[in-house]
């Protein structure tokens, strides 16, 4: 296998079929555009494992995406796409930078999801894109644009209910997109606590709540422990809802 590219958290190999790629998740954590860095060992595991049982509920669910099995603890063997240079994310109470852009006192319940685009270029910062600069830089046609915000919502719903039913509030998350070989556009990326805030509502304590990448943000501790909490929760629900045959497709890690 040949490594064609290394980012912040995983490691992207190709392999004897040029449209399969295999995703390699590191245990590496970054944060405020890389200014902060750690290692959390045994961050790759959960968020392989966690990522490949909700691409599997998302798949079951008609949201197409780049997930085919997970054939270790940490490897993903996916669809190759090309990403599209846009991080997609869905809010629905306010967090992060919605609220320091914004003013928006965190922890508000937004009267509807927002859907948002950023650029995908670390060099610039990430920054908010309207629809205009998403037009004028020809990152997505309209047509793009359209089903990227009507399948997030889509995603919103599914993830919303699926972490609900484990006792858990999907306070907002990044999703990325790329085309296949047969230029379809599908869902890329991971799904994890690393790129969604989770909130458990069973705790009111608003920083022992927290149970995603914001533990390593803002220095609360025990950041692995918080994403067992959630693979362990997500694993459970996955048993009841996932057929017998898609289960054998992860690994029991
Ligand atoms: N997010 C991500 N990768 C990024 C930026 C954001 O996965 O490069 C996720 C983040 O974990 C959160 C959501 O997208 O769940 C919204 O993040 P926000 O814009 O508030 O940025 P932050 O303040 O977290 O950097």
């Amino acid at each position: 296998m040949t490594k064609q590219y290394e980012g912040k958290a995983k490691v992207i190999f190709s392999t004897d079929d040029p449209m399969v790629l295999l995703t390699y998740f590191k245990d590496d954590a970054t944060a405020y555009n890389a200014m902060k860095r750690g290692n959390i060992p045994g961050k790759g595991e959960m968020n392989c494992t966690i990522s490949s049982h909700l691409f599997q509920y998302l798949q079951l669910n008609g949201i197409a995406n780049h997930f085919i099995a997970q054939p270790s603890k940490r490897e993903m063997r996916v669809q190759a796409l090309r990403i599209l240079p846009l991080e997609v994310v869905v809010r629905n109470i306010a967090a992060g930078s919605l609220c320091s852009q914004t003013g928006i006192e965190p922890g508000t319940n937004l009267p509807y999801p927002l859907v948002e685009f950023y650029y995908k270029r670390d060099d610039l910062g990430d920054p908010l894109l309207t629809l205009d600069r998403l037009q004028l830089l020809n990152l997505a046609t309209s047509e793009q644009v359209n089903y990227l915000k009507s399948n997030a919502l889509h995603i919103n719903q599914l993830l919303g209910d699926f972490f609900g039913s484990c006792g858990l509030t999907l306070v907002d998350f990044k999703l990325e997109f790329g085309l296949n070989h047969e230029q379809q556009l599908l869902l890329g990326d991971e799904i994890s606590p690393d790129t969604c805030r989770l909130w458990d509502q069973g705790e009111t304590d608003a920083d022992k709540r927290i149970l995603d990448k914001d533990r390593f943000r803002k220095d609360l501790g025990s950041v692995l422990e918080a994403y067992e909490e959630v693979l362990t929760r997500v694993k459970t629900q996955c048993l009841r809802l996932l057929p017998v045959q898609s289960q054998s497709d992860i690994t029991s890690g």
